[in-house]
């Protein structure tokens, strides 16, 4: 799956440093379309890689000064009502001027692989707070962590994971992590095995945002997953939507005769609540419960809140 960029004397450059330079910028371009696939340089390009340039360099500069935080959201068992897992999710605090949504900057971290510095970070980070509330006594609680499709293509993925894991003296119970549908899809053989190293390493692995992909029942069977996320836009209009209604309860039921564990995203209201339990869902995630929070703030939730949802 190579990926291929062009560029053409005269016109692209006059010294071979511009030429070669213009090539790795059509190449780059070539990478993000998808790979396996050639593209000629054009001046367009030369602004898109210039924007590029100038995210790149602010995420390093994040990096290197600690401008990154983690907020933990409460994942709530809907049967006893406690907080059994947190997920971490990132922030950044940019120049101390407050803080940018993921989503906002994950792509761009993507794309110039700075995800991966940016990815060890937060699981290595997720663990340590993991280890801090086990230690408060917390003795089962464990972490969330979501994996891009990048940093799930990492060949030793599942040893640096074990590795993370011990620098904090966790087991591999404390750590779930979550992969979107598409990172899987994009090359099924290799998730296949990655999945599978993975689970060997004792480690689960939860789909995200389900139901948003495309492939989502063949790799139910296939994948080692033990849990799926039923994406909020499912959960939203559940108590309004007579077909959304369905879905979730087709979803719940067959999470259960699979094995698998199920968590419904964005829970937002008592009524989304109600169903879910009527329906037999086990686990729900949403601001009804908490937003996510700063783990201090959490830390007052983990200690009164226990068995009150
Ligand atoms: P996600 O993993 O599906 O995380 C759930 C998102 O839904 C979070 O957005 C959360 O704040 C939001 N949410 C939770 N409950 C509710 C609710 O009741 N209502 C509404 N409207 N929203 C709710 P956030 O924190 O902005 O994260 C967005 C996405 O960014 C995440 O989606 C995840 O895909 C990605 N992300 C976050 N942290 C990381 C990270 O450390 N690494 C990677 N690769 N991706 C991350
Ligand atoms: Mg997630
Ligand atoms: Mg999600």
């Amino acid at each position: 799956s190579p990926s291929i960029g062009i560029s053409i004397f005269p016109e692209d450059g006059a010294t071979a440093e511009h030429l070669i330079k213009n090539a790795d910028i059509a190449m780059y371009q070539a990478k993000a379309g998808g790979r396996d696939q050639y593209r000629y340089f054009t001046s367009e390009m030369n602004t898109l890689a210039q924007r590029r340039l100038t995210l790149e360099h602010r995420l390093r500069q994040g990096l290197a000064e600690g401008e990154f935080l983690l907020h933990y959201q409460p994942e709530v068992d809907l049967a006893t009502g406690r907080i059994t897992a947190v997920e971490a999710l990132v922030r950044w605090n940019y120049r101390g001027e407050g803080e940018i949504s993921p989503a906002e900057f994950i792509p761009a971290a993507e794309e110039t692989g700075l995800i991966l510095p940016l990815g060890e970070w937060v699981l290595a980070e997720a663990c340590r707070q993991i280890r801090r509330w086990r230690d408060a006594g917390h003795a089962s609680l464990s972490v969330a962590v979501n994996l891009s499709g990048r940093q799930f293509r990492q060949k030793d993925l599942a040893q640096r994971i074990r590795g993370i894991l011990a620098e904090s003296g966790l087991g591999a119970d404390a750590l779930e992590l979550e992969i979107t549908e598409s990172s899987v899809m994009e090359n099924p053989d290799r998730a296949a095995v990655i999945l599978r190293e993975l689970r060997a390493a004792g480690i689960d692995v939860a789909t995200d945002d389900f139901g948003t992909g495309y492939s989502s029942l063949a790799y139910l069977k296939r994948f080692p997953i033990g849990k799926l996320k039923i994406d909020r836009s499912f959960v939203r209009d559940i108590t309004t939507d007579k077909d959304d209604a369905a879905i979730v309860g087709a979803i719940i039921a067959m999470t259960e005769n699979l094995g698998l564990r199920v968590v419904a995203e964005g829970v937002e209201t008592a009524e989304q609540l109600a169903f879910l339990r009527a329906h037999g869902c086990g686990y729900g995630q949403g601001y009804y419960f908490s937003r996510p929070l700063p783990a201090e703030a959490l830390d007052r939730l983990l200690a009164v809140d226990q068995g009150r949802f």
